[in-house]
């Protein structure tokens, strides 16, 4: 893949890269263990800090490093300030998870330009980009953006090709119709 995106499972952050003061996968991220939802914060944030229980955070916290924290992304891409975590899904595609108080934070340059770059490079691979804020989807596909409304985890997404006026192909994404499931790339999205 390029250089974005591929939080890895206990592995160190890329050099040069630390957390900081961010918190923000604590806020827009379901933690299982903790049975927090998505979108609030987590109990155990100490804002501008980090983590209240840092040595006994769960597993799943501790393993996590999202795309930024993992990659040689630039410092625009700092999820604190960006509103933006990055995640790989289990796809191989990207997985952007906004923080629903700047909803429209993926749309701001660099990241829209970005994003869509990714999804161009993606898609020759069948994976995708896919925009996250709270429940809703948004498949960001290269000439136009598919707002799914909201989309369950693990609910797959279908990308469909079609010869566009040129001879190039157009993109089309939509909800996968029941029983599809087994045959469609499914976007497994801001789970950790
Ligand atoms: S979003 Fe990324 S940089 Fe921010 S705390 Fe989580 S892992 Fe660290
Ligand atoms: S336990 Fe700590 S690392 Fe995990 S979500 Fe809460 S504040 Fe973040």
């Amino acid at each position: 893949m390029t250089d974005v995106a591929t939080p890895n499972e206990g592995g160190a952050p890329a050099a040069g890269k630390a957390c900081g003061t961010c918190t923000m996968c604590c806020k827009v991220l379901h933690i299982a263990a903790l049975n927090k939802p998505h979108s609030v914060w987590c109990p155990h944030v100490k804002q501008g800090k980090g983590c209240g229980i840092y040595e006994d955070r769960p597993h799943e916290c501790r393993k996590f490093h999202c795309g930024y924290l993992s990659s040689n992304l630039s410092e625009e891409w700092f999820p604190q300030r960006s509103k933006i975590v990055l995640m790989a899904d289990v796809s191989g595609g990207i997985t952007a998870v906004v923080d629903q108080s700047r909803p429209e934070a993926w749309r701001e340059q660099p990241f829209y330009r970005q994003l869509k770059s990714w999804s161009r490079e993606l898609l020759a691979a069948n994976k995708y980009v896919v925009v996250r804020i709270g429940k809703r989807a948004i498949a960001v596909l290269p000439d136009e953006d598919f707002d799914l409304g909201p989309m369950e985890m693990d609910e797959p997404l279908v990308i469909e090709t079609a010869p566009g006026p040129t001879g190039r192909p157009i993109y089309r994404a939509r909800r996968a119709d029941p029983g599809y499931a087994a045959r469609a790339a499914v976007p497994k999205v801001a789970e950790k």
